[in-house]
């Protein structure tokens, strides 16, 4: 059990995704990002799978078949995506991702960037939150609205950096009802009945 450096790495994340919030406005969100990972039904895992180089969450997948600790969180932090998925209003269609609120997407943001600073310790770059969600998308269960505005705001990142990132979510995301308007490339679309992001 590595109490100590389970609370550590996920106390570090929590005051950087805090840091990154309160640059762009997310005052309540920052305070109370992650704060069920301190309850013992994620932090007990996370302790007794702790490895040090990537998420405990991996471990106690591969050793009990699925992992506890993310079940319990993904259903209760709003800045994942995987909260949000649900019952499509068509019966046919399953479960499906629904439209993330702005609020969400911009935390959501945070967390990423966050997660890859620390992760890549010294050797974060800009470059990074968009490589690793490039690894992944395929898999994700999100609604195509959603894809659309976190890949712009990659690819922003990517392009333009950290300051013009947070200037922009902070002036056109966070407080605003609707999404931002993103330019045609990124907009979602759909293909042969299957939700698709746009590739670039
Ligand atoms: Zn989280």
């Amino acid at each position: 059990m590595k109490i100590w450096k389970h609370f550590l790495t996920i106390t570090e994340h929590k005051i950087l995704v805090m840091r990154h919030c309160f640059r762009i406005g997310l005052y309540r969100q920052g305070l109370f990002h992650d704060l069920s990972k301190y309850m013992p039904s994620e932090f007990i895992p996370g302790c007794r799978y702790y490895q040090g180089y990537r998420s405990p969450n991996n471990a106690e997948r591969e050793d009990r078949g699925y992992s506890s600790a993310w079940l319990h969180h993904k259903g209760r932090n709003k800045h994942h995506y995987e909260y949000w998925i649900d019952y499509s209003l068509e019966p046919r269609k399953g479960m499906t991702g629904m439209k993330m609120p702005n609020r969400y997407v911009a935390e959501m943001m945070m967390d990423r960037m966050a997660a890859s600073k620390i992760y890549k310790k010294g050797r974060y770059n800009q470059h990074q939150p968009l490589c690793y969600y490039e690894k992944g998308k395929d898999g994700y269960m999100i609604h195509p609205e959603t894809r659309a505005l976190l890949e712009y705001l990659l690819h922003m990142l990517d392009k333009k950096g950290e300051d013009y990132t947070f200037a922009y979510i902070r002036r056109y995301i966070v407080g605003k009802k609707e999404y931002p308007r993103i330019p045609d490339r990124y907009k979602a679309r759909k293909e042969a009945g299957k939700e698709m992001g746009s590739k670039k």
